[in-house]
């Protein structure tokens, strides 16, 4: 463990997010680098300040069926008068018409900033598949559980050791070359960690089930099938210094964490999901 890469791992440590082997590097390394230290002491401090201080709401659960009864009965009511106004028979409803109008404006924004404070799908996903990247590039953790190149060696391997078959595809000819694969989880889902490298970087292509629900179960993830246009739904965001590319395809989650940069991860994830 160096400098940088602790850096890079040092707000998942702080939250208690990697393994053991991985903290006690961490740990190892902090009693002897004083800058480390340093810079761990002030985020920590910063994390404590935060939590005491920082305003925090969270809204109650009754508060989006609450806005929606709003918005519908402010729409009904406006509707009724722009009828009412257009027929003529009352030419001073006017300015009752445009309050109706403001009203359902304001209601929209109110719906719109409470679903914009929602965290977006896949947020919640990003920091543990990153958390078991970081984990499984410890040196005492394996990597690759089956080491090939070849998919027709790596995807049959994952057969019975996980309920699903993930998609396992040869891109050296795009620059990324398969490695291995090996059983991981992302926040406590076991999943296929597809492993392949491009100009030395390493790629952990993650892939669990999109839900709880029982294996083959059509209901698995609602919105997999509604969705056949995968390449919109893919996302790269940086989380700590790593670039994180998630999507959803038939009833699967992916994740591909790397430090490569986060085109280079984007082309990669469009190349796993093509058809
Ligand atoms: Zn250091």
């Amino acid at each position: 463990m160096n400098c940088t890469r602790l850096q890079q791992v040092l707000d998942a440590h702080i939250d208690g997010e990697l393994d053991r082997a991985t903290t006690g590097e961490i740990t190892a390394h902090l009693t002897e680098c004083a800058s480390c230290a340093a810079l761990r002491e002030q985020r920590s401090a910063l994390r404590q300040a935060l939590r005491a201080h920082a305003p925090y709401f969270k809204a109650p659960a009754a508060l989006a069926p609450t806005i929606q009864r709003s918005l519908d009965r402010a729409m009904a009511e406006s509707a009724a008068k722009l009828q009412s106004s257009a027929t003529g028979r009352n030419a001073g409803l006017s300015w009752l018409h445009a309050t109706a109008l403001a009203s359902v404006a304001a209601l929209a924004g109110l719906i719109a900033g409470y679903w914009l404070a929602q965290p977006l799908p896949d947020y919640p996903l990003r920091d543990p598949a990153v958390a078991s990247h970081v984990a499984a590039l410890a040196p005492t953790r394996q990597l690759i559980q089956v080491a090939s190149s070849d998919r027709h060696t790596v995807k049959p391997w994952f057969q019975g050791k996980i309920d699903f078959a993930p998609p396992v595809k040869d891109l050296a000819g795009d620059g990324y070359v398969l490695i291995g694969g090996r059983l991981d989880q992302v926040a406590d889902k076991p999943a296929a960690a597809v492993v392949y490298q491009v100009r030395k970087h390493v790629i952990n292509l993650f892939v669990w089930r999109a839900t709880d629900k029982a294996p083959n179960s059509p209901a698995a993830d609602p919105t997999a099938n509604s969705n056949t246009d995968v390449t919109a739904a893919i996302a790269t965001a940086s989380v700590r210094g790593f670039s994180v590319t998630t999507w959803a395809a038939g009833g699967l989650r992916f994740a591909a964490v790397s430090d490569v940069d986060g085109r280079d991860l984007t082309r990669f994830a469009q190349l796993v999901s093509a058809p």
